[in-house]
Formats: C-alpha cells, structure tokens, sequence
C-alpha cells in the first residue's frame, strides 16, 4: 500500500498583512490550505481555515501514512494527522512567501531570471543565468542548489535566501591573415575555419589585389561572414614613410574597401612600422589599430609590449608549437583575448617552416587546440 501522502500547505495572511516584520502579531489568523494529490491515501480535503497564531485547527480531512507529520506552512506550525498547530511567534509569520536573492558578481557580464518573486515552503525556485557573449558560468552558490547546464534549483525552501552567482570571462582566439593571399585564405583557409564556425580577419593591402579573381575571392570571404582589413594600400614601413600617409596609404585606396565595412587596421611589419604621429590617426580613423608581434618566450608570454597579436607563421614558430599552448592556456585561465597572425596557407609543412605561412595541418592544430580547451572562437561581436 503506498502510504506516501503529498500534503501542501499553502498558508496566507488573513485581514491586513502587516509590512512590519518583528512586531507581536499574536492574534493573527491565517488561512491554512491543505491540499493532497487525488491519489495519495488518507482523506485530506483541500480546505482554507483560519487559524490563530498559538493555536490548533482541526482540517475536515485526515491523511494517513508516513508523511502525515510534515509540516509544510513555512511558519513554525506543525501539521500532524491532519491538525495544524500554530506556534506562537512573535514575528510576523508570513508562510509561503519566500524571496530569493540574487546577487550577480558583474552585471554586465550577464544575467540571472528567477521564474518569479515569490515561493512557498518547500517548493524550488529555478533560476536562468545567461552569460553574455565572451562570458560563462564561474559559479553558483546559496539556497542548497545545484547547477545543471544554464539552469540553478535550489533546494527545497525553508526560508528565504540568496544565490550568488559568479560569472568569468571564457577567453578568445582571433586568427588573422595579412596581405593577400586571397586564393589560399579562401581555397584552403576558409574550409578549415567554417568547419569550426569560426570567422577570421583578413588584412588586405587593396594595391594587391589587382585581378578581378582577386577581388572576387575578397567579396567570398566577406560574404562568408570573415571581417575585411585594411593593411595599407601598398605595404610600405609606416614610420618611416615619406609623405602623408594616411593620404597615401589609407584614403587613396579607401574605393577597394568601400563594401567590406572597414573598421579595423593592421601596421604593414607589426612593431617594426609603428610610428606614435600616425598611430594616432590611424585610432582615429579605425576601430581597432593592430601591432603584431613575433617574439614567443619559452613560457608562453610573447613580449613585455603591450600585445595585440602575434605570428605564427612557420619561420617563427619552427615546429614549436609550446609556447603558443601555453599563451592559449592562460587565455582560457584570465578570459583574456588571444589573437595570432598569419599569411599565406601552405599545404606542405615542411615549406611553411622556410616563410611567412602556416600549413593547413598548423591551421587546422591552432584551432583545434583553442576548441578542445574551450576558448571562443573568432572576433568578438563588437568587431563585425
Ligand atoms: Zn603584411
């Protein structure tokens, strides 16, 4: 025989609630509502009665079994065979009005939803939490809940509590490719990144660009979702170049660019081009200005320059590929944005190691690294 009763009691304040909690509200009544499942045992009828604080109601109904003995108010009653005894309480008893708290350690990187304000003894409270993009879950604590995917149940309620929740930034990897290798950034390179549904930043110097094939390969990319940049018109050193530069080498071919969407700039030779007059012109006219670096320190770090990128064409990685883990490593560790630099793609490893390429097999390894490690994958939104 299933001697199991479900009994819940759902109990609200009678006559004016007092919004003062800690005052005597000795002779207050409640309504008591007992309420059993169609097909539990025992004979409990769902019903309202008032009950005094410190004292007992009878309900017409009498569960049987184990759970007979639950009290289920949320006061400090107790429910037994089918009487509810009321204790007398001197604070404002006020059963099945729970709150859950919610405290967010960064608004801004993310949101929690309850499914509503208000709960009653012994039910969950579920809560949504929604990472922004870039962001993730770090933790969740309080209520005794338990995480599961995107969604927090707290325990059972015995009161009212808060749930903290702690979110972290996942980490990023951008990839780029410069000049305009655009037959292998779009024969060999695209493949690889769209099997991943990641989008990269291509870095164009438009003098290059110089057969409609070209141009066509450029539109692809840009149609398939990848970010187009600007590398100069004519990949000339900036800061040693005579003449007005941003005339010359960013506005003169401004028309090659005029469908992409330009927003972004990286310096022709990284590091070696920079220049602090035309850096300032250059972030004024882009959103983002990019120095690219190509030193790669045993731990992984990759210069005590401020960094934005860093190569991994085949002649500075030479097959040692460690440092670049351990760069990724820590990325996903901080949250921090990684974004490596490259150029034309080879097929053969062998010849990537002599210049300023990778291979598809490297391509394809970074990637995949990045992936199984769980960093995000592509420009952030802010860049598109
Ligand atoms: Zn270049």
């Amino acid at each position: 025989m299933n001697n199991l009763i479900k009994v819940s009691i759902l109990s609200m304040l009678l006559g004016a609630c007092s919004e003062h909690h800690g005052v005597d509200n000795s002779s207050k009544a409640q309504n008591i509502v007992v309420s059993a499942d169609s097909n539990v045992a025992g004979t409990a009828t769902s019903e309202q009665v008032p009950v005094d604080n410190g004292s007992s109601q009878t309900f017409g109904g009498k569960p049987s079994g184990e759970d007979k003995a639950r009290d289920n108010s949320g006061c400090n009653g107790t429910l037994l065979n089918g009487v509810y005894t009321e204790e007398n309480t001197t604070s404002a008893c006020e059963p099945g009005q729970y709150t859950v708290d919610i405290d967010i350690n960064d608004s801004t990187f993310g949101s929690a939803k309850i499914e509503r304000s208000n709960f009653t003894h012994g039910e969950i409270a579920k809560i949504l939490i929604s990472p922004i993009e870039g962001f993730e879950i770090a933790n969740v604590s309080g209520c005794g809940g338990t995480l599961n995917k995107n969604t927090y149940e707290t325990a059972s309620l015995e009161g009212s509590c808060s749930v903290e929740v702690q979110f972290k930034a996942t980490g990023r990897l951008m990839l780029s490719f410069d000049d305009a290798y655009l037959e292998s950034w779009w024969e060999k390179a695209h493949p690889v990144l769209d099997s991943y549904d990641m989008k990269a930043i291509f870095y164009i110097n438009a003098d290059y660009v110089n057969r409609p094939k070209l141009k066509e390969y450029t539109d692809l990319l840009f149609e398939n979702g990848h970010i187009i940049g600007h590398h100069s018109c004519s990949h000339q050193f900036v800061g040693t170049y005579e003449g007005d530069y941003m005339a010359d080498e960013i506005e003169r071919c401004i028309d090659f660019y005029k469908d992409y969407n330009l927003k972004h700039f990286a310096y022709p030779y990284g590091w070696a081009g920079w220049n602090a007059e035309v850096e300032e012109k250059l972030k004024a006219r882009f959103e983002t200005v990019r120095l690219f670096n190509t030193v790669w320190n045993e731990d992984g770090s990759t210069s005590s320059r401020p960094q934005l990128s860093s190569s991994i064409d085949g002649v500075i990685i030479n097959g040692n590929w460690e440092p670049v883990w351990a760069l990724l490593d820590k990325a996903r560790e901080d949250g921090r944005i990684v974004h490596l630099s490259s150029h034309g793609i080879n097929d053969s490893c062998e010849a990537s190691n002599q210049g300023w390429r990778i291979c598809l097999r490297d391509l394809q390894l970074v990637i995949d690294y990045a992936h199984s490690i769980g960093l995000e994958l592509g420009p952030p939104k802010s860049w598109f």
